[in-house]
């Protein structure tokens, strides 16, 4: 039996479904949970689904449908016997919802970074995956589920976020493919991309602006950063989940290979995202950093300011030019 086949038979004889996204939820793992959770529902199961703290659903995805459906960590009052962990590299990503995932019978994995740690007992794992949540779309499948047009709907906000719009290197022809069957299943493609791309709120924009105003660019090490206070926030009114696109702004800085925006957390520590192109990756610097993520989109938090964790990162770059 293949790891695809295992999942959707241990969906299909689950009674009671945890799932849960990765703490600090994006577009992929947010899609692929609505979505999980809608087929789940369908096919009679109890459903669970639910997103780790510490950040709260982004806002441009409220738009999708089964959003209602989430509840909050700790209103999970039962056990699962299954949980499924999606789009995440290893069991910490789960943040408070671990034990939840570590007592069910069956752990399911289902992720697509190459640092994947298999922590299931199932591990549907393929870094050559545009995301998880096409993953996702595959079990369905497998299991003979219906795809309706809000699965589709969710499913295709996955693939386009975690492709930047099938821009990244992660998108291939198949992925053309899976985008092929999400709009013929009805998934409302226009809706997704006005809402994630085209709908920015305007503290958003003001953020935008200063992050913006303030990029530095280090040309030896073909590096460009910018950073976002607690007082940044304030000022705007904008929030942290509505920023994960802005770094994309950083690395199309002519010249740049490696783009940093250091993000200053409520606790003080500072979540550093990390993107690069042209063959550079990213990766290990975030597992050196105790964080991770894929060769060229990773992340970590550091203990440090925002000026410390710059001086971090910048050694981290002077190491690898030698
Ligand atoms: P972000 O900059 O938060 O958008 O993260 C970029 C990528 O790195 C995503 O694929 C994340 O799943 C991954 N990532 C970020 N932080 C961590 C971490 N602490 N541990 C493992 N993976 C991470
Ligand atoms: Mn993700
Ligand atoms: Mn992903």
């Amino acid at each position: 039996m293949t790891e695809l086949e295992r999942t959707a038979a241990a969906l299909e004889g689950a009674e009671v479904v945890g799932i849960a996204s990765h703490v600090n939820p994006d577009g992929d793992s947010v899609g692929a949970l609505l979505a999980l959770a809608m087929v789940l529902t369908g096919a009679g199961k109890r459903v669970l689904p639910c997103i780790p703290e510490p950040w709260k659903y982004p806002p441009q995805y409220d738009f999708l449908p089964g959003r209602e459906m989430l509840i909050a960590p700790d209103e999970i009052g039962e056990q699962p016997g299954l949980f499924a962990a999606l789009d995440c590299s290893n069991i910490e990503r789960l943040g408070p919802l671990r034990k939840k995932a570590e007592a069910a019978e069956t752990l399911v994995n289902i992720d697509h970074h190459e640092d994947n740690t298999m922590f299931g007992g199932i591990n549907l794992v393929d870094a050559m995956a545009s995301s998880t949540s096409e993953l996702v779309y595959k079990v369905i499948r497998k299991a003979g589920w219906p795809v309706s047009p809000e699965v589709a709907t969710c499913l295709y906000t996955g693939v386009v976020t975690d492709t930047g719009r099938f821009h990244h290197r992660n998108t291939s022809p198949g992925t053309f493919v899976i985008a092929h069957e999400l709009a013929a299943a009805g998934a409302d493609l226009f809706r997704v991309v006005s809402e994630v791309y085209d709908s920015q709120s305007l503290s958003y924009t003001r953020l935008l602006g200063r992050a913006l105003q303030r990029v530095e660019v280090m040309a030896e090490h073909e590096f460009a950063y910018s950073y976002i206070t607690q007082q940044d926030l304030a000022d705007t009114g904008a929030t942290l989940p509505e920023t994960e696109d802005l770094i994309d702004h950083l690395r199309s800085v002519r010249g740049t290979r490696v783009a940093a925006l250091f993000k200053e957390l409520p606790t003080g520590e500072v979540r550093v995202s990390l993107r690069s192109r042209d063959g550079f990756e990213v990766g290990p610097i975030a597992r050196s950093m105790g964080g991770g993520g894929h060769a060229m989109a990773a992340g970590y938090t550091s203990d440090s300011d925002i000026a410390g964790s710059v001086n971090e990162l910048v050694e981290k770059l002077r190491d690898r030019r030698g």
